[in-house]
C-alpha cells in the first residue's frame, strides 16, 4: 500500500473511480428538440379516432417556432403575487435577514452560475431583468448528454436545491426565532416553502424557464425526491403549482396546440388507477374545489387537450408521484421517469360524471422507480430475507453496537470483506488528546432544562446553536460544540444531535461500479445527521510511525474538502451572505486507521457530486484538534440511493470521467 497520506475511502476495498452520483451510460451529444407538429391538423373530436393514436411525422425543430407569447397564464398571475406578498413580508419581518426590503430592486443579479464547460445551448445568457418573465414556450428535449454535461447540470440542480432547501430551513428557524422573541406573531403554517422559492424567483435562480423540456431534466435523477411541490417548480420538473397536468399552451404552441409535459399523479383522483408501470389517469376539472367531488363532466381542453395532443405526438410525459410515507407529515413526491400516453377515453367516473382517462404506459429501460424503491426499502426494514432472500450476509453487521441494524447484501460475487473487521460504532481517541485539560475544557453549561440562547455552549458556538429544534443541521461550520457529559442540560436538549449516534436504517451492498458502498434504506432530509465516520485515531506521531512500520493505509480528515462550506450557503439568494467561521477552523493533524476496526462510514462511496460531507463536531472531550468526524446529508436522499462523499479526488476522477 502507498505511505502517501491516502484519501479516505480506499482501505480495503479501493473503490473503483466511478463516480455514484452520475449515470455514466449515457452518451455524448447534446441533441435539442424534437418537435411535436403534426402533419396535418386533425380535428379534435370524441371518441378519438384511432388515426390521433399514432405519432405524425417529425415536425420541425422547436427554435423555429414563433416567438412567445409574453403572457402568463392566471395560475402564474396569482402565484407571483403571491410570492411578492410573502417574500416583502419576510424581508420586512425577519429581523435576521441581511437584505432589507428597500434594497431588494437593486439586488437583482445575473445568474451566478459558472458558464457551462462545454457549449450548453440550454443556457441562454439573460440580462437581470426585474419584472419577471414569463415561462418559454420554446419546447426542446434533451436526448443525452456528455459526461461534462451531466457534471454541470447536476451541481447547477443541487446547487439550487441546496438553495432552496437551506432559505427554507433558516426562515423556519428565524421565524421560530422571532416568534420566540415576540419580535412577530405566531404563525401556524409559515410556508417557508413559498417564502424560499419566491426569494429565488426574484433573483431569477429558478431552473429551466427559458426553454420547455419536453422528457427528461438534465441533472434530476429518476428516484429523486422532493417535499415541496414549489420545489418542482424551482427546478422546472413540474411547473403547476396545484394544477396536475403541466403543458404548453395553445397559444404558444406552434402547432396551435397545447402539449402536455409533466403530470402529478398524488391520489387526489378516485377514478385513478395507479400499477406503477401502467397508469390510468383522470384528467382533471368537473371537480367541486371545496368538495373534491366531482359535479360536472370534465371537458377536454386544458391539460387534458394537452396531454391527448401529447399521446397524439408520441410525446413522452415526466410522472411524479406524491405519496404519504409513515415519517414525514406531508407528501413526498418522486420523480418516477417517463411515460407516453397510448389511450384516451372518455368515460363515466365514479361520481356518476364524464371523466377524460389517459391510459399511460412507462418507456422501457429506465432506472427503478423512486416509488417502488421506497416501498422496498420500507419491506426491506421490516423482513429484508422476505423480500431479496439471496444475497444478505448479516442482517447487522455492528452485531447490535448500533441503535439500528446495519444490513450488508451482496448478491453479484463472494466478497465478504467486511465481516472481517471488528465494527467499532465510536472513533478511539488517544488518551492524551482527549484527557486531562481537554476532558472538561472548562466545564459544560448549567442549564436545568433544554439549553436555549445564552447557554455557554451557545457562546462556545458563537452565540447560536447550530442545530434547529428537530436537530436539522442549519448551516455547515468549521467546528460545533454540542452539549456534552459535563452539561447540566438533559439528554433532550437540543444541542446534542450528532452524539446520540445512528439513527437511519443503512445497508452495505457491493455493486459492479463501486466495490462496497453505502444505501439508505430511510428517506434522508438535507441538513440530517447520517453516521460517525470511526476508526482507531493516530496522533500525527503515531501515524508516522505506523506508516513507517507497517505501510498501512491512513484516513486523514484533514485532506477532506469542505463540504460543509455547501450546506447553507444561500449567498446566490443572499449576496452578502457570509460564511460561518466560528468556532475557527481546528488544525488537525491526526489519521484513522481502518484498518482492523471501522464502522459503516467506511463504506461511503467518492463523488465530486457528493450527497453527504462531514462536519467537525465536538461533545465529549474539548480538544479541537480530534473533533468527531460526523456525516450529515446535503440532499434530500431517497432510499436505495447511494450516499457518496466527496474525498478530494476530483481531479482524478473528472479526469478519467473525461477522458474522451
Ligand atoms: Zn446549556
Ligand atoms: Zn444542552
Ligand atoms: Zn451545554
Amino acid at each position: 500500500m502507498t505511505t502517501t497520506p491516502a484519501p479516505l475511502p480506499p482501505p480495503p476495498h479501493p473503490s473503483s473511480s466511478i463516480d455514484v452520483n452520475l449515470n455514466l451510460n449515457l452518451n455524448l451529444d447534446l441533441d435539442l428538440v424534437t418537435p411535436p407538429k403534426p402533419a396535418k391538423p386533425e380535428p379534435l373530436h370524441f371518441p378519438l379516432s384511432p388515426s390521433l393514436q399514432t405519432p405524425q411525422t417529425p415536425p420541425p425543430p422547436l427554435q423555429s417556432l414563433p416567438p412567445l407569447n409574453a403572457t402568463s397564464t392566471p395560475d402564474e398571475e396569482a402565484l407571483f403575487n403571491e410570492y411578492f406578498r410573502l417574500a416583502s413580508l419576510y424581508l420586512t419581518s425577519n429581523p435576521n435577514s441581511s437584505t432589507p426590503s428597500s434594497s431588494t430592486s437593486q439586488a437583482l443579479i445575473p445568474f451566478p452560475f459558472p458558464p457551462s464547460p462545454s457549449s450548453l445551448p440550454l443556457q441562454t445568457q439573460q440580462p437581470p431583468i426585474k419584472k419577471r418573465k414569463p415561462r418559454s414556450s420554446d419546447m426542446v428535449r434533451v436526448s443525452s448528454l456528455t459526461v461534462r454535461d451531466q457534471i454541470y447540470f447536476r451541481d447547477l440542480v443541487r446547487r439550487a436545491r441546496i438553495t432552496f432547501e437551506s432559505l427554507r430551513i433558516q426562515i423556519t428557524h428565524n421565524q421560530l426565532k422571532a416568534e420566540m422573541l415576540g419580535l412577530i406573531e405566531h404563525q401556524k403554517n409559515s410556508r417557508s416553502d413559498l417564502k424560499a422559492s419566491a426569494l429565488m424567483a426574484d433573483r431569477e435562480l429558478w431552473l429551466n424557464r427559458d426553454k420547455r423540456i419536453i422528457g427528461s431534466i438534465p441533472g434530476i435523477s429518476i428516484g429523486d425526491c422532493f417535499f415541496f411541490r414549489m420545489e418542482l417548480c424551482v427546478l422546472g420538473l413540474h411547473g403547476q403549482v396545484q394544477a396536475g397536468i403541466d403543458y404548453v399552451r395553445a397559444v404558444q404552441s406552434a402547432s396551435g396546440e397545447p402539449v402536455a409535459t409533466s403530470i402529478i399523479v398524488s391520489g387526489g383522483y378516485e377514478d385513478d388507477d395507479d400499477k406503477g408501470d401502467v397508469l390510468i389517469y383522470t384528467g382533471h376539472g368537473g371537480r367541486d374545489p371545496n368538495l373534491h367531488k366531482h359535479c360536472v363532466d370534465q371537458k377536454l381542453e386544458g391539460g387534458n387537450l394537452a396531454l391527448e395532443r401529447s399521446m397524439a405526438y408520441g410525446i413522452e410525459i415526466r410522472v411524479i408521484r406524491g405519496i404519504r410515507t409513515r415519517s414525514m407529515a406531508g407528501k413526498v413526491y418522486f420523480y418516477d421517469g417517463l411515460y407516453k400516453v397510448v389511450d384516451c377515453w372518455l368515460d363515466r367516473g365514479k361520481s356518476g360524471f364524464g371523466v377524460y382517462k389517459y391510459k399511460m404506459l412507462r418507456i422501457e429501460g429506465q432506472e427503478e422507480m423512486g416509488t417502488v424503491n421506497y416501498r422496498t426499502a420500507e419491506n426491506l426494514k421490516v423482513n429484508p430475507l422476505s423480500i431479496w432472500p439471496v444475497g444478505y450476509l448479516s442482517v447487522d453487521l455492528s452485531m447490535g453496537r448500533e441503535t439500528v441494524p446495519i444490513l450488508l447484501f451482496n448478491d453479484i460475487d463472494d466478497d465478504r470483506d467486511p465481516l472481517h473487521f471488528e465494527y467499532l460504532p465510536r472513533p478511539i481517541f488517544p488518551a492524551s488528546a482527549v484527557q486531562g485539560k481537554f476532558a472538561t475544557g472548562g466545564g459544560g453549561c448549567e442549564c436545568t432544562g433544554n439549553c436555549t440562547i445564552g447557554c455557554s455552549c451557545a457562546e462556545r458556538n458563537g452565540g447560536e446553536f447550530a442545530y434547529d429544534a428537530g436537530g436539522t443541521l442549519l448551516r455547515g461550520k468549521p467546528l460545533i460544540y454540542e452539549c456534552g457529559p459535563y452539561c447540566n442540560c438533559p439528554a433532550t436538549c437540543p444541542n446534542r444531535v450528532s452524539q446520540k449516534g445512528l439513527r437511519t436504517h443503512l445497508e452495505v451492498f457491493r455493486s459492479r461500479e463501486t466495490g462496497w458502498g453505502v444505501r439508505s434504506l430511510d428517506l434522508i432530509r438535507a441538513g440530517t445527521f447520517v453516521c460517525e465516520f470511526s476508526g482507531i485515531v493516530l496522533t500525527k506521531q503515531q501515524s508516522e510511525i505506523v506508516v513507517a512500520n507497517s505501510g498501512e493505509c491512513l484516513v486523514y480528515p484533514n485532506q477532506l474538502p469542505p463540504r460543509w462550506l455547501d450546506w447553507g450557503d444561500i449567498s446566490d439568494v443572499m449576496p452578502d451572505y457570509t460564511v460561518a467561521d466560528f468556532p475557527p477552523q481546528p488544525d488537525i493533524n491526526f489519521s484513522i486507521d481502518v484498518s482492523r476496526a471501522r464502522n459503516v462510514a467506511c463504506y461511503l462511496s467518492h463523488s465530486c457530486s457528493p450527497n453527504v460531507f462531514v462536519q467537525f463536531v465536538l461533545f465529549d472531550h474539548y480538544n479541537p484538534g480530534y473533533p468527531h468526524l460526523m456525516v450529515f446529508a446535503m440532499e434530500n436522499i431517497p432510499p436505495m440511493r447511494e450516499l457518496s462523499i466527496d474525498y478530494g479526488m476530483v481531479d482524478e476522477v473528472v479526469g478519467k470521467l473525461t477522458n474522451e
